[in-house]
């Protein structure tokens, strides 16, 4: 069967791979593209996960692409609003019709000689067996998110196997679970144990969040009264930016704060949680982290959701760490039992570069872990092939416009030069920080040996800060000394790169 080529083989028809094909239509029409997803529908994380209370943890204003409003008046949005924004957004511009489900990209290797990736896909037929396809494109772009589909992060717990109730991971969420007057245990602190709480003290017996430490958790309304107002006065895509550029500069504002000013926004905040529960309430145990804010996500909850079920005796928190399940539920190191019906492992994500592709140049296998990253998007040693990682202290989207942005510029860098070759080139630069710096949630940390690095200066530097990548990314000129460009007559091994002529022997 002949190969099918394509200019730009997207991965992933998530909230970036979506991003990305708008950018490649609107600045280089030219280009032919398809978008493979192993999945059977698009929105990725947002489709993904199905959990009581699924829920945007930054504002919609931020989160939404630069280039369709965000309508809704609740910034805080649903988990299923955000997967029918992108679902719009992909027909509406005819996007869907070049995506491929159920399609699952295993590896890719580049040829210099051919100046283009061979792309082995695998697709999962209805009747549920795998079939091999092959596709070939001069361009690469990753939009596969950060972590493993195929399952969540569950750490052993000693004597899970005795547990008589139902364990649950809130990346596989069953639909029958019923919870409905249950005791509930959720274990975590992060993002998804927050929402989780209220959203099943509704109607469960009784929701435990057991926590080994907290977490910072910071109350913002669920609709943003600025926004809302502007909408009304404005036509949609004013408002939009207006209030989109209001958000960026308070997050700036607040991020920076926190950076120079930790011991004084950490006070604000565990203050601000002290008020909403009462005098009576154990802050200092249960809401005042260790660690300064920002080293860790900050949780966002809706209009103090979580605190309200707290104070309704409905939910409630423990600190203390677990010795082991038992037959009725979990024993804590403190000596109490907490009994259970069902426990939620709300334990965290695998993070997985790439999709779990594996990657070769010129016969070469890549380990993401020994290059290092070109301006948080490409890879050195590796040509022809871009990658969307969001921010961490922001919504994933800025970044995400940025970085599509940024490779229609260098697509269309490389027509005008006539060049078919982009390699970054580290040169005498050595990595110097992981991938992501100063943040330690553990499911970060597990998987940063196999990211790659951060040099010691830009190009080499990932940034956390909105303002510095859209100079950097949209502003500063394609061509940089760190880029080489080319048009290889064949490959050859002494031309490979030093990550990979390191990693051969
Ligand atoms: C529970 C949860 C809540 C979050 N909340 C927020 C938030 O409030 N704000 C925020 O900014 N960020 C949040 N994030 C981060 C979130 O992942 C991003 O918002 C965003 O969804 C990432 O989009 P993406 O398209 O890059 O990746 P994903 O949403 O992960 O989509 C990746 C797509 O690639 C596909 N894919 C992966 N590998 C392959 C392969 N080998 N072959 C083919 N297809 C493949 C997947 O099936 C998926 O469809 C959250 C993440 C989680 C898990």
């Amino acid at each position: 069967m002949a190969v099918e080529h394509f200019d730009v083989v997207i991965m992933g028809a998530g909230l970036s791979g979506i991003d990305a094909a708008h950018h490649l239509q609107k600045l280089c029409p030219k280009k032919t593209y398809t978008i493979i997803e192993q999945r059977e529908r698009i929105g990725g994380t947002w489709d993904l996960f199905r959990y009581p209370g699924i829920r945007s943890d930054s504002d919609m204003l931020t989160m939404g692409y630069s280039f369709r409003p965000w309508t809704n008046p609740k910034a805080i949005s649903p988990g299923d609003l955000i997967r029918d924004y992108i679902t719009a957004v992909a027909r509406d511009e005819g996007i869907d019709r070049n995506i491929r489900f159920r399609h699952r990209i295993k590896r890719a290797a580049w040829s210099s000689q051919e100046t283009q990736w061979t792309v082995d896909v695998v697709r999962t037929l209805p009747d549920g067996r795998d079939e091999p396809v092959t596709l070939t494109c001069n361009f690469l772009f990753s939009c596969a998110g950060y972590y493993r589909y195929s399952g969540g992060y569950t750490p052993e717990f000693p004597g899970i196997e005795r547990f008589q109730g139902r364990i649950v991971h809130p990346q596989a969420w069953p639909e029958d679970l019923d919870y409905a007057g249950k005791r509930v245990v959720v274990i975590g602190s992060g993002a998804t144990a927050v929402t989780l709480l209220p959203a099943m003290a509704r109607t469960a017996g009784h929701v435990t969040m057991l926590q080994r430490s907290p977490t910072y958790i910071v109350s913002l309304p669920e609709q943003d009264k600025i926004a809302n107002w502007l909408r009304g006065v404005l036509p949609a895509m004013w408002a939009y930016k207006l209030s989109r550029w209001k958000n960026v500069a308070l997050m700036v504002y607040v991020y920076q704060l926190a950076q120079r000013f930790p011991n004084f926004v950490k006070t604000g905040i565990v203050k601000k949680v002290g008020e909403a529960l009462g005098p009576d309430y154990d802050v200092a145990t249960h809401f005042t982290p260790r660690y300064k804010p920002w080293e860790q996500r900050l949780c966002l909850v809706p209009d103090a959701d979580l605190f309200q079920a707290i104070k309704s005796g409905r939910a409630s928190v423990v600190t203390d760490r677990i010795e082991a399940f038992t037959e009725k539920g979990i024993q804590l190191e403190s000596g109490k039992e907490l009994e259970a019906d069902i426990v939620v492992t709300a334990t965290g994500l695998v993070m997985q570069a790439f999709g779990g592709t594996e990657l070769s140049v010129d016969g070469r296998s890549v380990d993401p872990g020994q290059t290092l990253a070109y301006k948080g998007v490409m890879m050195s040693g590796v040509p022809n092939l871009a990658s969307v990682f969001g921010y961490i202290n922001a919504s994933w989207t800025l970044k995400a416009d940025l970085i599509c942005i940024y490779v229609c510029r260098l697509l269309k860098y490389m027509d005008r030069k006539g060049v078919r070759q982009v390699t970054p080139q580290a040169g005498n630069e050595t990595a110097a920080a992981p991938f992501v710096e100063n943040f330690t949630p553990g499911y970060i940390e597990r998987a940063l040996a196999s990211w790659p690095k951060q040099g010691s200066k830009a190009p080499w530097r990932v940034y956390q800060n909105y303002i510095r990548d859209t100079i950097s990314l949209r502003w500063s000129p394609v061509e940089n000394d760190a880029l080489e460009f080319s048009n290889p007559p064949k490959a050859s091994p002494e031309a490979a790169p030093r990550e990979f002529a390191e990693a051969a022997k």
